[in-house]
């Protein structure tokens, strides 16, 4: 009798804020059902948005995946207990800065773990780029998961490297990326200024050491598909010289109506009233607009969009953030009647709503995005066409894919990045409802429907046995199996 085969285990290490936990759930459970064991390190918090997708997963037996707590340095980096969130700390630039600086301190602990447990494989988020050299110490590779789409990818390094932006004389004219197949125009005031400014300014040295790390490390994994970007897989992989495995879309790991609403936080409503009222609706009826995990409007824009919402008539379901204290802060952003008068047409969810779920209602017609990357496949593994209102981080990126390559979505037309859009900012309500008219009536629309419904069956072809990125994650199963034997 042989020995038993080894099973690999690979462990995964997200950042703390939904829009990279979410995923690194779905991966790891790609890799359970690969009969790979997947522990998923994260904070005593955070544990919630994982615990019980992974009880579900154990009790129907479609996966085995394990949680490491980590104690979160919140009082070392000078914040205040339980901040374990980037959600938290996003809204204050101080505690932004301590919040990094306590992310920096769980290198010891990973370290540790790294020592005691000796997995194969390490995934740490890029926002932890010294966990190259953490698992350098343990001949452990490590991968790096940034969640970032191939087209971004490509996008940030060709800004970092030509500068383009260097080209023209206002922050407001258009420069072209350098290099690649596409005709992309972007303007300084879409860029994130620390990308432009001093050299020396924190976040760009993040930035550099993130980008050294990804060079040093073993792989990047890519949730994404090869048939959505694929010039944008080749030329990362080409002309970037990146090594890259595209595993997506992950959410399409999520099958039943259970997991699909218990993807990040507890939902703010109960998921088959809010499945019913979808089907009360006419097919491709319902604008869902959704902002995901960070963004906080100020009451202005929420006050726009809702006057907006009203007089277009459109039917739609609202995912609020700011409106969630049960409403006791309504008066400063909502006008006053506004749910008696669109009853039965509108729904706000103040709080978190089960996104998966609803984009692939067939009531949906059209999704208004902040183009956070996970929304953007979810909303494309839907085959919803898009409207597109980035924010920050890459959100400007992932516009142009979808607006000038992909071709399935228009733009509200916002012009500057900013973690926080002040009153300056505010998109009116006229230019609103044009693009909820224009994303509901006519042929432009359709033309959009039609291109982004293929695109979701290119989406579910990738994921099926054989498609492309179930062949690249067997590559990369295959790939680590070899290194633990050599
Ligand atoms: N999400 C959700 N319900 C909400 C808001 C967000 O399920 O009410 C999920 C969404 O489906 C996505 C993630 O949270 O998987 C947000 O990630 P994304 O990259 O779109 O944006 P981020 O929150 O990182 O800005």
């Amino acid at each position: 009798m042989g020995a038993e085969p080894h099973q690999l285990h690979v462990v995964l290490f997200p950042f703390q804020a939904h829009g990279h936990m979410i995923p690194a759930l779905d991966i790891a459970r790609l890799f359970a059902a690969r009969n790979v064991k997947s522990t998923i390190i994260t904070t005593p918090v955070n544990a919630s948005t994982f615990t019980k997708a992974i009880e579900t997963g154990r009790r129907v037996g479609n996966s085995y995946i394990d949680l490491e707590i980590f104690k979160f340095p919140a009082k070392e980096a000078g914040l205040p207990e339980g901040c374990e969130n980037a959600e938290i700390a996003i809204k204050q630039e101080g505690l932004n800065q301590r919040f990094f600086l306590a992310v920096e301190l769980l290198q010891e602990q990973l370290e540790q773990y790294l020592d005691r447990v000796r997995p194969d494989c390490l995934v740490a988020d890029m926002f932890f780029p010294w966990a190259t050299a953490s698992s350098a110490k343990f001949n452990i590779p490590r991968l790096v998961f940034h969640g970032f789409s191939y087209f971004s990818i490509c996008a940030q390094e060709l800004i970092r490297a030509y500068e383009p932006f260097q080209n023209v004389s206002s922050d407001d004219e258009t420069f072209s990326l350098p290099l690649i197949p596409h005709e992309i125009k972007l303007t300084r005031s879409q860029l994130s200024p620390e990308l432009m400014g001093d050299k020396d300014h924190p976040m760009r040295k993040k930035m550099e050491m993130i980008k050294k790390s990804e060079l040093e490390s073993y792989g990047v994994i890519v949730n994404s598909f090869y048939e959505l970007e694929p010039d944008y897989a080749e030329f990362c992989r080409k002309e970037l010289g990146r090594k890259t495995w595209h595993v997506g879309p992950v959410s399409l790991c999520n099958r039943s109506i259970q997991e699909k609403a218990e993807r990040g936080k507890e939902v703010s409503i109960n998921e088959s009233e809010c499945l019913t009222w979808l089907d009360s609706k006419k097919p491709a009826s319902v604008v869902y607009i959704c902002f995901g995990s960070l963004v906080q409007f100020i009451a202005p824009q929420l006050h726009e969009i809702a006057v907006a919402l009203e007089s277009s008539g459109k039917n739609f379901i609202w995912v609020v953030r700011n409106g969630n204290n049960n409403g006791k802060n309504d008066e400063e952003w909502l006008p006053s009647g506004f749910e008696q008068r669109t009853e039965g047409r509108g729904l706000i969810i103040r709080g978190w709503a089960p996104q998966v779920l609803i984009l692939e209602h067939e009531a949906i017609g059209a999704f208004v995005t902040h183009c956070g990357w996970n929304s953007i496949l979810e909303g494309i593994s839907a085959g919803v066409p898009m409207v597109t209102w980035p924010i920050f981080a890459e959100q400007f990126y992932n516009e142009k894919l979808v607006t000038d390559i992909l071709k399935i979505g228009v733009s509200v037309g916002v012009k500057k990045w900013s973690r926080m859009p002040s009153v300056e900012d505010v998109i009116r309500r006229e230019v609103i409802e044009t693009v909820l008219r224009e994303m509901t009536e006519g042929d432009v629309v359709e033309e959009m429907r039609q291109r982004a419904k293929q695109l979701k069956d290119k989406a579910w072809n990738a994921v099926a046995e054989g498609g492309s990125s179930y062949s690249d994650l067997s590559a990369l199963i295959n790939e680590l199996r070899s290194y633990h034997t050599h």
